[in-house]
């Protein structure tokens, strides 16, 4: 999709502050750090859009984005993050579980992972949940410009082992940096919304 227009409508802690109109929404989640703004920013086509610092607890709700009236992004607090105290982290699981447990309007995760390394604890855990729910998943492998491309290949098989991938879902070395994966990101949103 080629992107003009995108906003960001609202931050949600809860049900009630969800969008009412009815559009499709596609989440985003991974650690803190992972990649999240990079990515987002990169499919809208902006520099800065999505925020890409990575304080602790920077995103603690969940951040509608609107995109051409198509679809929203939903940014959903990164978890991970090993200096928020584990009671922010319940927080921020409950407020994740909320809406991925309850939204009918969503129609996909994309689950971000760091390419470089094996999935950590959060990121299995993230993967079996949205398994357990029937949420379709892209799991995107981040920061692949830092590896070879001859080792991505090798970096898929770890990751997907780690996940017990399932193969209706999709997976794709991507990098904020070069594009790369960025179309099949697209495409599989595209996909999943029926856009
Ligand atoms: P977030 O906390 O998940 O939103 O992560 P950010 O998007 O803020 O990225 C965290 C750090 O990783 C920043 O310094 C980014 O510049 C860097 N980064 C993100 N994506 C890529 C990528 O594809 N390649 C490289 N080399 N660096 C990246």
């Amino acid at each position: 999709m080629e992107v003009h227009d995108v906003e960001m409508v609202m931050s949600a802690v809860a049900a009630s502050q969800y969008p009412t109109d009815q559009l499709p929404e596609i989440a985003l989640s991974g650690r803190s750090n992972v990649g999240k703004s990079s990515l987002i920013n990169k499919l809208i086509n902006r520099k800065s859009y999505a925020r890409t610092s990575s304080k602790p607890g920077k995103t603690q709700t969940l951040n509608f984005y609107r995109v051409e009236n198509e679809l929203y992004f939903v940014d959903v607090p990164g978890y991970g993050y090993a200096k928020v105290s584990k009671k922010q982290r319940e927080k921020f699981g409950q407020i994740i579980e909320a809406y991925l447990t309850s939204r009918s309007n969503l129609k996909g995760l994309i689950s971000l992972i760091d390419g470089r390394h094996e999935p950590t604890d959060d990121d299995i855990a993230m993967y079996v949940f949205a398994k357990y729910y029937d949420i379709p998943v892209l799991v995107v492998a981040t920061k692949m410009d830092k590896i070879s491309t001859g080792k991505w290949n090798r970096q898929e098989k770890i990751i997907k082992e780690a996940l017990d991938f399932n193969p209706v879902d999709q997976f794709v070395c991507f990098s904020a940096l070069t594009g790369a994966g960025k179309e099949t990101v697209w495409e599989w949103i595209e996909k999943q919304c029926a856009i």
